[in-house]
Formats: C-alpha cells, structure tokens, sequence
C-alpha cells in the first residue's frame, strides 16, 4: 500500500531524510517514534507530498505518487492526514466541518454527505456535537472531529502526526481509543506517536528514526524488550 525506496530530503544544505526504505502492506500499523528533530514529521509528509523529495520513489496504492503528472488532489483523497493541530474550520459546525470535503471536493449530494457524516461523527462518538462549533468542543473532542473529517473520503490509508501531543492528558485516552479501532477494522496506518501503550498494543511494526534515518525497525515486542540501536534504547528510558 506504501512503498518508500531509497527517499532523501534536503532543506538548503541540511539532510533531513536519508535513504529511507519503508514499505507498508494493506492493513498494516507502523508507529514512528524518535527524538525531537529527527525527521519523523517530515518523512510522514512526503507520503502525502506535503514536501518534495530530492533522491528516492515513493508509491501509494501503486500510484507514483513524485511523478509529475500525478494529480496531487487525487492522491489527497487517498490518503487521510490527521496533524498534532486539528486544523478544524473554526465558523462551522461539526457536522459542516466533515461535510466539507465531501460536497466541495468530491461533489456527493448534501444528503448524502450528511448520512455520511453523522455515521462517522457517530463512529467517533460525537453524534451529540454536531451542531457545535469547534470552539465549544475540548481537544480531545476536536481531534475525533479531525479523525471523522479524515475518514469521510474513505481513504485507503491514514496518517497520523503526533495526534495527542497537543492535548491535556486525560484526553489523550479517546483519541487512541478511535485510532485502536481503526486499526482492528483494518486501516492501513501510519502513526507518528510517543505513545508507547499504543505503539505496544497496536503497531505491527515500530519503527525507530534518529538523524534522518531509520536506525531500528522491529515488532513492537522486540522493540521494547530489547532494542538494538544505544539511541533507541536512551529514547526508550526517557520516554518511560
Ligand atoms: P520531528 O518531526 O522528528 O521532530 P521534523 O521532520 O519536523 O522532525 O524535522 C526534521 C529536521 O528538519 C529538523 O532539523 C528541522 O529543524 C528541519 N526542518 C523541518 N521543517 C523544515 C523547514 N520547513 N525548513 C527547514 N528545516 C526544516
Ligand atoms: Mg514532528
């Protein structure tokens, strides 16, 4: 479902990303963990060309998704990117805010999209909110919308940049809750997160970066019981 060859970024004269290889296959959970500054949010943009790549290939459900006549507003309808910032519009409702894309974007009826919607408003557990604005909802409460809002173009794969990093912590348990089903259904995801519970009870894979580069990748039994790389094992003490 996602397949990254050899994929290098540079800002000006910094190398941020350095021969990445890291493929996914439908269905699966990969959670990203690492220092501060290591690539993690960069690596997770390039899957959603949020970023150019200088050296490397990168394919989503057998799409190219560099090559230069990809439509990049196709490749977004494929793929869901759910930010440490919920990014909700601030003037509608709930309910508008997961209606959005599918009457603006991809043209479905009204009626349509609002079944559509309050079933994943549901799905999330918000179907009591949605007629309130963003403003009136806590943070736990915005990122399900941000989740439902994701979802509502069904796509094959989903990508989450630290979603609780932003959040008081006692919110932080609804918002994993949401992912963790998704994962069961069989969502093919990719999950920057520091929440190694999660990472634990979730990830097919964990996967390690430090410096631009994956150092470790292992099951997530593996990973915390024995990890290999010193600067994984420092990162496993500081988080714990
Ligand atoms: P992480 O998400 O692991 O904290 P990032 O991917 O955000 O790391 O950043 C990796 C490196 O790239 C950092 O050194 C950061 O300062 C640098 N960086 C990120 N975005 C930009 C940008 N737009 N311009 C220049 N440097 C950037
Ligand atoms: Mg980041």
């Amino acid at each position: 479902m996602i397949k990254m060859k050899k994929v290098s970024k540079w800002f000006g004269q910094h190398q941020v990303l350095n021969d990445i290889d890291l493929s996914l296959s439908k269905g699966e959970v990969v959670v990203i963990c690492g220092p501060s500054g290591s690539g993690k949010s960069t690596l997770i943009r390039t899957i959603n060309r949020l970023e150019s790549i200088q050296g490397g290939r990168i394919e989503v459900d057998g799409d190219d998704i560099y090559a230069s006549h990809l439509n990049v507003n196709s490749l977004r309808q494929k793929i869901g990117f759910v930010f440490q910032q919920f990014n909700l519009f601030p003037h509608m409702t709930v309910l508008d805010n997961v209606m959005f894309g599918l009457v603006n974007i991809q043209k479905r009826s009204k009626k349509e999209s609002m079944e559509r919607a309050r079933s994943l408003l549901d799905r999330v557990g918000l179907l009591e909110k949605i007629n309130a604005y963003p403003g009136a909802l806590s943070g736990g409460q915005q990122q399900r919308v941000a989740i439902a809002r994701a979802l509502a173009q069904q796509p094959p794969v989903m990508l989450f940049d630290e979603p609780t990093s932003a959040l008081d912590p006692e919110m932080v348990g609804e918002v994993l809750q949401v992912m963790k089903g998704l994962a069961k259904e069989g969502m093919t995801m990719v999950c920057v997160t520091h929440e190694m519970g999660f990472a634990r009870e979730v990830a097919d894979r964990v996967v390690f970066m430090d410096a631009g580069q994956i150092q470790e990748i292992a099951d997530p039994e593996t990973f915390f019981t024995s990890p290999q790389h010193p600067r994984a094992q420092r990162f496993l003490s500081d988080v714990h």
